[in-house]
């Protein structure tokens, strides 16, 4: 650092949040990338959506998800919300419009993924160099020269997690990860031939047949594109129906193994037609998944440059990790997370003033911060969605509320 070379940062990752981690660093002459990713495509079809408040251009506007509103202003200063701001509005103007495109309703994974790598390989390399290849933990460890970054963004089965605090490394699995499993779910997508938007009042009517096996859409994950919606929603399942279910399958495959499923979609889906008189296009397609709520309980190798003199690599040298590495979500919110992580780790980098310990201690205060806003997002969408399960039966709603 301040020897004048540009400093090397190694994201290992480029996933969504890798590849704006890169994005972000290339377009500071103070650094030259490397990225390293396994996958030689980008195949992941699954429409995801973006929080509108990456793009906020005021602290108002950035807090008004209806949830998560409050828990902003609880947890963060005005003044770090001004820089996050700040930072966000210096962003080169090419990654900005990427933003504002996928904000404005569903785009499937391997979109983003494409754009930004794109992005990155259209601009010119300064400095930025690619390598295809599966990075092991002793290859992160010893790639480190003493004044290199070190940047973990391989996602939710992160290659470093667990190698961040001094005696955990190959210890222990899990030792730096803390994990609440929320529920199992189906994640269930349909297109259908005519707009259609869903809010709590349309949930509850569509689903009032349903006893079991609610279909919940995602508000503001139905999105019209001019001729067809796309509708994406969960339903609950149980830990045994997750064990029978392959991690993927389509509507037909549903039907003839979990009729129970495929009969409350039928009358959900029944009552849109109704109402707007359209067909569905195709097959539903499914997903099964554990929804778990997890940080690494460490965001940093802080805890490697408190613990004495030492030659590992990550004694003298920072490492961080971003993205689904360092926290994941349900519920649709990750990728926006992570974004935020790439944003304020590369606002932190771009601040060559800062000692290396009041850098790793800031980035574990900000990571801290946005796991209290998820954790008590989910914690809220997960209680919400069982007092649906229950709205017609009072005394068990009244058993899940705990008033006082
Ligand atoms: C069904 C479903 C729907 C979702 N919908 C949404 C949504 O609507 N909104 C939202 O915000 N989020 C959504 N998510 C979550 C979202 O997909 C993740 O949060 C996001 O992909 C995480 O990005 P990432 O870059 O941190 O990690 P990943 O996307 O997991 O990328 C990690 C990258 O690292 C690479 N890698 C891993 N290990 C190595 C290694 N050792 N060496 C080299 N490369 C390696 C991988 O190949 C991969 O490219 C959804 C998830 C699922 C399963």
């Amino acid at each position: 650092m301040g020897s004048g070379r540009p400093q090397a940062v190694h994201v290992i990752g480029a996933g969504p949040v890798g590849l704006m981690l890169t994005a972000l660093l290339q377009s500071m002459d103070e650094f030259s990338v490397r990225l390293y990713e396994k996958r030689r495509e980008y195949t992941r079809t699954r429409m995801v959506q973006l929080a509108p408040y990456l793009v906020a251009d005021s602290i108002e506007s950035y807090r008004t998800d209806a949830i998560d509103g409050d828990s902003i202003e609880a947890l963060f200063d005005p003044l770090e919300l001004e820089k996050g701001l700040a930072f966000r509005q210096s962003m080169p103007a090419d990654l900005t419009a990427l933003l504002h495109d996928w904000t404005v309703g569903f785009c499937p994974l391997n979109a983003i993924e494409r754009s930004l790598s794109d992005l990155i390989d259209a601009r010119g390399s300064n400095g930025l160099r690619r390598s295809a290849t599966v990075i092991s933990a002793e290859e992160a460890e010893t790639m480190l020269e003493p004044g290199d970054v070190l940047i973990d963004c391989t996602g939710s089965n992160s290659l470093l997690r667990d190698h961040l605090t001094p005696g955990s490394s190959g210890v222990d699995d899990g030792a730096n990860t803390f994990k609440i499993r929320l529920e199992y779910a189906l994640v269930i997508t349909f297109l259908y031939g005519q707009p259609y938007d869903c809010n709590e009042y349309c949930k509850y009517y569509k689903n009032r047949d349903n006893a079991q096996y609610k279909f919940i859409p995602m508000v503001h994950r139905t999105h019209y594109d001019g001729s067809v919606s796309h509708v994406t929603g969960i339903v609950n399942i149980t830990a045994e129906d997750y064990e029978a279910m392959p991690s993927r399958f389509d509507g037909q495959w549903l039907r003839s193994n979990f009729p129970g499923v495929a009969e409350s979609m039928d009358r959900f889906i029944d009552k849109i037609k109704q109402e707007t008189d359209g067909e569905i296009i195709g097959d539903l397609q499914i997903v099964r998944i554990p929804l778990d709520l997890y940080r690494a309980r460490n965001a940093t190798n802080r805890k490697w440059l408190t613990a004495g003199p030492s030659d590992h690599p990550f004694a003298s040298s920072p490492v961080f990790l971003a993205g689904d590495s360092a926290i994941g979500s349900p519920y649709f919110q990750s990728i926006s997370l992570g974004f935020e992580s790439a944003m304020y780790l590369a606002g932190l980098l771009a601040q060559h003033d800062l000692p290396l310990k009041g850098m790793l201690d800031r980035y574990e205060v900000f990571m801290y911060k946005q796991w209290l806003r998820v954790y008590m997002r989910s914690k809220m969408i997960k209680h919400n969605k069982d007092l649906f399960e229950s709205v017609d039966d009072p005394l068990a709603l009244l058993d899940k509320l705990h008033i006082y």
